[in-house]
């Protein structure tokens, strides 16, 4: 079969491959690049594998191009890497590869085309187009990957079991492919992933959790975190999560399973956004559920408290799988603490000072938190749905009013430290902060305006009570 060359891909094409006949090496685009082309899915980086020296190859094809781009040469891995109009092309000498056990760090050894496919984790990504003069577009596909991306198939070139075990992150790969790009996984590829699931301990966190975000940024999140349960990864690399699952069931009366809910709301989120971290808040959302959970016989169950006690967790789950511990990790709590408080606004005769309050707490990530409360609802009940998103369009509906009227998001109150300070001519202290609390407190419950004098004065009764006098002068 002829891979249909594109124009824009044409000059490089050619370019690549002359400089290759120059050189002696016979020479491919290989991976994701032609799969992706294939699939006609958006492309991304570029390789080229040569039968010969990579480095040298690169050095050359960069001499022909203008302006010269500079290249970028990994010597320990033998590879080097261009830049050209956007694109990343990397360029490696075909090799062959054997691991030893204790270790993903490969020897590295030079080989043919034919070995360097069987290096590669699955048929669909061991594609690859000939840029040789004898037969320039034609598709090599040494193990049925042509076929495979028809029938939409996950499959390892070779045994999946040795294809695992030489580099266990192929197993979280498999599970990202298969949930990006809505293929299955052949069921004795599937099979080997259960089996050698052990090994994924010795991988990196930080190659893991890159694979498990692409997953969670996929259309279908759901999709990868069910296979990774099925096949046990999930309760090696996020326990908690695993954790979820299961329902208990006393005196008749069960709960819903916390995992499969989990990813209901994490799917019905991903269909009204890309945010990575607001997706992590609703993987996160119910983590602390197993672990407040209570039988209560004339309530049933009961799981008092899991949004605090979640929200405590984010920093220790973050730092275990790799994630950011900066202002991401602080988003996650926050919408992870508050994710009950908008449920709690739906009940008839909210006063103004309730939506103050949660517009002050949330700030600007109110947007995001409603949405994540929209996707918290997954009764199979279509009447029930309907009525609790009603719900939430009231509630927002009342955000915004109060918003407008009192500006409360990004509100800071009218009186700071300082001025307190100066007023009764002390230094930072408790009192200082008891006093801007009750002055915060009495604009959201509505007590005083939310303007300077009226705070101002408030401060001064609160002083009085507090036995502080005004310094003369101030
Ligand atoms: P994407 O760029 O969308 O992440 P990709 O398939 O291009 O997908 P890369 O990590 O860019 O993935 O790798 C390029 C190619 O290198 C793959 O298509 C595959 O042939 C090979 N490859 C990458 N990682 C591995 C691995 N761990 N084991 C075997 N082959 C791999
Ligand atoms: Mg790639």
């Amino acid at each position: 079969m002829i891979f249909e060359i594109k124009n824009d891909e044409k000059k490089i094409f050619d370019l690549v491959s002359e400089n290759a006949r120059e050189l002696g090496y016979p020479a491919y685009v290989v991976g994701g690049y032609v799969r992706d082309r294939l699939l006609g899915r958006q492309t991304k980086d570029l390789d080229i594998v040569c039968v010969g020296n990579g480095i040298r190859l690169a050095q050359a094809v960069a001499t022909c191009l203008r302006p010269v781009p500079r290249v970028t040469v990994y010597q320990r891995f033998g590879t080097a890497m261009l830049r050209y109009r956007g694109i990343e092309i990397e360029f490696v000498g075909a090799r062959k590869e054997s691991y030893r056990h204790d270790s993903r760090k490969p020897a590295v050894e030079e080989g043919s085309l034919e070995d360097d496919q069987n290096r590669r984790d699955f048929t669909i990504n061991a594609l690859a187009v000939s840029l040789n003069a004898e037969d320039f577009g034609s598709i090599v596909d040494s193990f049925g990957g042509l076929k495979h991306l028809e029938e939409k198939i996950i499959k390892t070139p070779l045994e999946p079991g040795r294809t695992f075990s030489d580099d266990p992150l192929r197993m979280m790969r498999a599970v990202r492919f298969s949930t990006q790009l809505d293929f299955e996984i052949e069921p004795e590829t599937l099979k080997a992933i259960s089996l050698f699931r052990n090994r994924i301990n010795i991988v990196s966190r930080e190659r893991i959790i890159t694979e498990l975000n692409k997953i969670i940024l996929s259309d279908q999140p759901s999709k990868g975190f069910k296979i990774l349960y099925d096949t046990g990864l999930l309760k090696l690399i996020f326990p908690e999560m695993a954790g979820l699952q299961g329902v208990e069931v006393k005196n008749g009366i069960g709960h819903k399973d916390n995992f499969y809910h989990t990813l209901e709301v994490l799917e019905n989120l991903s269909k009204n956004t890309d945010n990575l971290w607001l997706r992590w808040s609703a993987i996160m959302h119910d983590i602390a559920k197993p672990a407040t959970k209570r039988f209560q016989p004339k309530i049933g169950w009961t799981f008092h408290g899991h949004e605090a006690l979640g929200a405590a967790m984010v920093p220790r789950v973050f730092k275990k799988l790799c994630l950011p511990l900066d202002h991401k990790m602080k988003y996650v709590q926050k919408l992870v603490r508050l994710h009950l408080r908008p449920i709690s606004l739906t009940k008839e005769n909210i006063t103004d000072s309730a939506i103050r309050r949660l517009l002050f707490d949330a700030g600007d990530d109110i947007d995001d938190l409603m949405l994540l409360c929209q996707a918290d609802i997954t009764s199979k009940n279509a009447q029930k749905v309907k009525r609790y998103l009603n719900n939430y369009e009231l509630v927002k509906q009342r955000l915004i009013e109060v918003e407008e009227k009192d500006h409360i998001r990004n509100w800071q109150p009218p009186i700071s430290g300082e001025i307190i300070m100066e007023t009764f001519g002390i230094s930072p202290s408790r009192q200082v902060g008891d006093i801007k609390n009750a002055i915060r407190e009495a604009i959201l419950d509505g007590v005083i305006d939310n303007d300077y004098q009226a705070a101002f004065d408030y401060m001064l009764k609160k002083g009085k009570e507090f036995g502080l006098e005004v310094e003369q002068g101030s």
